[in-house]
């Protein structure tokens, strides 16, 4: 795949499904990706990336943002409160927040630079143990408490298992985001985009289908 071939694709399934394709942002998930890679990509237009891991993005980004100043990135993975003023300075959105104390964090920052990028609450849907991700029905009180703080919530995240239908993992993220008055919908990835478009994704996070596979070794 490549990136106009995604972009074909999201195209065409917006049109299936009735979407808006200006409401559904793809996030190039560029982790452990070369930066040869990244850069024909950025070289494309591409100006929306979604990053795991705050170090790797510190070693990364500042220099693509010197040369595409109009750049985002995106935070998609697990956020330590050690890094959280790194992560703020770093990234346009956070999609992960997932615990009191870290929404805590983020709160006493974004008072202190009088800034923060936009929110995205994690839930994890499938109630796995080893996964992030408030449970589901722990989401509302958790939003609730966010926007106490006066975080800028735009929405939710979600991963859904390996081995479940993701449609069911995005039906209930949509319907809790709902209930809630929230707008954003970031889920879908290389292998289910086109059913998270469906039920009304607003961001996905598109990684090895745009860059090819991750090489790990
Ligand atoms: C790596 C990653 C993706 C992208 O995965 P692909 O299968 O390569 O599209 C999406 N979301 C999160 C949270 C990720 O960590």
């Amino acid at each position: 795949m490549s990136l106009n071939g995604i972009n074909e694709r999201i195209a065409k399934t917006c049109e299936q499904f009735g979407r808006d394709v200006a409401d559904v942002q793809l996030i190039a998930v560029s982790k452990v990706q070369p930066n040869a890679r990244v850069a024909d990509v950025l070289a494309q237009g591409h100006r929306l990336y979604g990053e795991n891991k705050v170090q790797e993005a510190v070693g990364k980004w500042p220099d693509f943002r010197d040369e595409f100043a109009d750049v985002n990135v995106h935070l998609i993975g697990p956020l330590q409160t050690n890094k959280a003023r790194q992560a703020m300075e770093l990234f346009d959105a956070i999609h992960s927040v997932d615990r009191p104390k870290l929404a805590g964090t983020l709160a006493r920052l974004a008072q202190e630079v009088g800034a923060c990028p936009d929110l995205f609450v994690q839930v994890n849907t499938g109630e796995e143990p080893q996964k992030a991700g408030v449970l589901p029905s722990d989401a509302d009180a958790f939003v609730a408490e966010a926007r106490a703080l006066d975080l800028p919530v735009k929405g939710l995240m979600c991963i859904p298992p390996v081995d479940e239908e993701p449609a069911l993992h995005f039906a209930l993220l949509r319907k809790i985001a709902e209930r809630n008055g929230l707008a954003g919908l970031s889920m879908g990835m290389s292998s289910d985009f086109e059913t998270a478009i469906q039920l009304g994704a607003t961001h996905i996070r598109v990684g090895s289908a745009i860059f090819g596979e991750r090489d790990y070794s």
